[in-house]
């Protein structure tokens, strides 16, 4: 029977490249002329070494990461790098103090987490919904904060930085696990650096941390061992059995990414898939209705309501209804925010974007 093609609008785990798909499936039992699996392969073996060797250097190679930079590959999620910064980072000042921006869940989860090992100040009057950045005038950054902490793309709310905030010389740090290599970076701004897989640069189970050198050496005491940045960079991220599947998916995934044009290029595409989806939603006439501030709409999840601000519940559960017949899944908003979300990272083709942007007009007409 011939299958349908679906399309993966999905925020994480997400879309992988078909051609990486298929070549982890070549592999998968005879890895390399082996015998073995990638699966079974000691962390410890001259060959898993090779793996890890190369996806450093492309991760490397393709963010220009700068030599006083550790590049680590942890366990725990995003969710563990919310613990991980401030038991990490959080002593560097006397104060214990952190800086933190809130501009939708993720930032809101980092904070709390933050509070119970030192003193968080959120730098901006609290929002009232999560759609757009508050201006930089009104933020109150502290000078004896150990960090200044944002999330660059927010997962569940579409809102995304297109700027990298000042902090007078404070430690920068971001969490971009939703947008990471969507678009280049200028490393040497940050103080860390850190993605979570599953979205952009592969499966779950594996964390990138981009470190600068002279922050390792600071943790509380009370940092579990496995989340210490010194000890797991002193290691070569082999203090304990690494996510090894997971970081050698990631390497042919970066390898993707070089071979089509790297992050300019992806930044490329992603801005004409994401502009499509958005000037669909600005022609509506109110009928799709986005909630963020234009000036920090997502290039990476696009959010928006069918009918009215609020959402039509009926109009939305026909919406996705009719784009799964037509083999688009995952398009449900976050179930906080209830609507729909589209998910545009790095694997979705610009075929992949058309073919929803068809779907919205065609949906818009016949209602
Ligand atoms: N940060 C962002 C921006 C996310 O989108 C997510 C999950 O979607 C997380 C952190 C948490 O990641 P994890 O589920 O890997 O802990």
């Amino acid at each position: 029977m011939e299958q349908k093609q679906t399309i993966n609008f999905g925020a994480g785990p997400a879309k992988l490249p078909q051609s990486v798909l298929l070549q982890a499936q070549k592999e998968f039992l005879n890895y390399s002329g082996m015998g073995i699996s990638v699966l079974e392969m000691s962390h410890r073996s001259a060959d898993f070494n090779k793996i890890l060797t190369k996806t450093e250097s492309l991760l490397r190679e393709l963010l220009t990461i700068p030599d006083n930079y550790k590049v680590l590959f942890l366990q725990g999620g995003g969710s563990g790098q919310f613990s991980a910064v401030p038991l990490n980072l959080i002593g560097l000042k006397e104060d214990t103090c952190a800086d933190y921006l809130v501009t939708g869940t993720w930032s809101e989860k980092a904070a709390k987490e933050a509070e119970k090992y030192g003193k968080v100040n959120i730098v901006h009057p609290k929002l009232d919904s999560y759609t757009k950045i508050p201006d930089p005038s009104s933020w109150t950054l502290n000078p004896s904060a150990s960090y200044v902490y944002y999330c660059c793309n927010e997962t569940v709310h579409g809102v995304e930085y297109n700027f990298t905030p000042e902090t007078n010389g404070v430690t920068l740090v971001s969490d971009m696990s939703s947008n990471f290599l969507s678009r280049p970076v200028d490393v040497s701004k940050f103080g860390l650096i850190f993605a979570g897989a599953q979205k952009n640069v592969g499966c779950a189970g594996v964390t990138v941390v981009i470190v600068r050198e002279d922050l390792l050496g600071h943790a509380l005491n009370d940092c579990p061992i496995v989340l210490n940045y010194k000890v797991q960079a002193d290691m070569n991220s082999l203090y304990n059995t690494p996510p090894c599947f997971s970081i050698y998916i990631m390497g042919l995934v970066l390898e993707w990414i070089k071979n089509n044009g790297g992050s300019a290029a992806m930044e490329a595409l992603n801005k004409q898939k994401s502009s499509m989806i958005y000037d669909i939603i600005n022609a509506s006439n109110g009928f799709y209705e986005c909630p963020v501030d234009e000036t920090c709409r997502s290039r990476m999840n696009v959010p928006f309501h069918i009918g009215s601000k609020e959402g039509d519940e009926g109009l939305e559960k026909e919406f996705l209804a009719g784009a799964s017949k037509r083999g688009m899944i995952s398009l449900k908003g976050h179930r906080s925010v209830g609507g729909i979300r589209a998910s545009l990272y790095n694997a979705v083709t610009l075929e992949d974007a058309e073919a929803l942007g068809t779907y919205m007009k065609v949906f818009m007409k016949e209602h």
